[in-house]
């Protein structure tokens, strides 16, 4: 091959043993995060703790800060910002942003969710983020989220995650009498009215009560011995249901990882993982971990909120400078995953210009669809910028847009994060079967990613 061709490079084919083992290190302890970080509540207070650990102290706004302060926001436990102040000038040096995401798609409860049919309890769903509806049948799934009393006291729900726990369950039909839900649209086999939870089976049964003998009151009874709450608690609930499969390497190498809610711990945990392990101090840094990028980063904890402006605003003031001039010198990753050429879909992607599994980091310049609409499209010059860091620092990184040109498309926080005058652009895991209940990456990937971080942030 000549110096002047461009070709990707396999990280597994050029890993020498001790990348190889810095690989799989790294990758154990990705997969506790996962298994203890289901929803974003759960992701936000893993982190947390984490940063607690790293010697991060709570930020209250009206507080200055000073050079070398490691400070967290929890933005109502769904939501974290970390912030290090470096020793160089913020106005001049901006912030290094990593914004990442850790809601993922799902199945939540709705506010009035139970109902006794034939004998069986259930619970009615409203589905969060884009999920195919079909993927979600027959597989064991847990329950986790909240429950807000009037006393204003909040239960925290989690069912299916030990082994001794039950699970929960959508189902389906039976091949035999499947015809003609076989010949509807993929799309359409289930909707989103069919994803209804199965809870339970077995009648009120208590001698001498007045109660009505039926399953739901007999669901009652167990949920207010478990919980303390009542029906009409469930108004005042975030209830989620995930799949309840742990993290498992996959192939007889263990090259790849398979787990539920890849999109985006597999962003955060090399963003706040490289934000603790950098120890150098000249950049101040921010790490996002934000909620609600599934359903377009609305909201309170949404990448929209103003929030992330009045952060900048309170280290603007900290260190006698405006928000403008922090942010028109500031730099920002928005770590999300991207698509990977998958060999048995390859219709789907355009060789050339695709994420491949185990290629390393995955820049993608542009997001959107038809003509890169609602996509920031990250300037060269940026680029430029990147592909010195990572090259100075031995990072493994690729390019790659997701899907051919008009096949599809998505986005990212990066269009909010651009709009406020900080250069930004995508860069994350290439992941296989994205928003399946059980996703698919490449654990060398993941280190990239880190890696990816560690030299941006240093
Ligand atoms: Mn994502
Ligand atoms: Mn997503």
């Amino acid at each position: 091959m000549s110096a002047l061709t461009y070709k990707r490079t396999n990280v597994y084919e050029k890993a020498d043993e001790k990348l190889l083992k810095e690989i799989f290190d790294y990758s154990e302890g990705y997969k506790v995060f996962l298994d203890e970080g289901k929803t974003e509540r759960e992701a936000c207070a893993w982190a947390k703790e984490a940063a607690i650990k790293n010697g991060y102290k709570p930020f209250k706004f009206g507080q200055k800060l000073s050079k070398g302060d490691k400070v967290y926001y929890d933005n109502r436990g769904k939501n974290l910002y970390l912030i290090k102040v470096g020793n160089a000038n913020v106005a001049e040096d901006g912030i290094r942003i990593l914004a990442s995401h850790i809601d993922s798609p799902r199945i939540d409860f709705k506010q009035v969710p139970l109902y006794e049919s034939d004998g069986i309890a259930f619970a009615k769903t409203h589905y969060y983020g884009g999920i195919r509806k079909y993927q979600w049948a027959a597989v064991p799934l847990a329950l986790h989220g909240a429950v807000a009393l009037k006393n204003g006291s909040v239960i925290d729900v989690k069912v299916g995650e030990d082994d001794n726990d039950p699970v929960f369950y959508i189902s389906d039909l039976l091949p035999h009498l499947a015809a003609k839900q076989n010949a509807k649209p993929l799309g359409e086999g289930l909707g989103g009215e069919d994803l209804n939870i199965w809870l339970g089976n077995i009648p009120y049964t208590a001698a001498n009560d007045e109660k009505d003998k039926t399953v739901k009151e007999n669901l009652l009874k167990i949920l207010n011995e478990k919980y303390g709450m009542a029906e009409e608690d469930f108004l005042s609930a975030e209830l989620c249901v995930v799949p309840a499969f742990k993290a498992k390497d996959i192939g007889f190498d263990r090259a790849l990882l398979g787990a539920y809610g890849h999109d985006d711990r597999v962003c955060s945990y090399p963003a706040f993982t490289a934000l603790f392990d950098e120890k150098s101090d000249e950049h101040t840094v921010m790490v996002i971990l934000a909620d609600k990028e599934e359903i377009g980063s609305e909201g309170t904890t949404g990448m929209q909120c103003a929030l992330f402006a009045d952060l900048i605003d309170e280290i603007a003031r900290s260190f006698d400078t405006t928000s403008a001039a922090i942010r028109a010198n500031s730099k920002c990753l928005s770590a999300d995953v991207n698509a990977g050429y998958d060999p048995n879909f390859p219709e789907v992607c355009e060789k050339l210009n695709s994420a491949y599994v185990s290629c390393g980091a995955g820049i993608t310049k542009f997001t959107g669809s038809r003509g890169k609409g609602g996509s920031n499209d990250a300037d060269a010059e940026f680029i430029g910028f990147l592909r010195k860091i990572f090259d100075e620092n031995g990072v493994i990184w690729q390019t790659g847009e997701m899907g051919k040109v008009d096949v599809g498309g998505g986005g990212t926080v990066a269009k909010y994060i651009a709009n406020m005058n900080i250069d930004t652009i995508d860069i994350g895991v290439p992941v296989i079967s994205m928003h399946s209940p059980f996703e698919l990456v490449s654990k060398a990937d993941v280190y990239e990613v880190y890696l990816a971080f560690r030299a941006f942030v240093k």
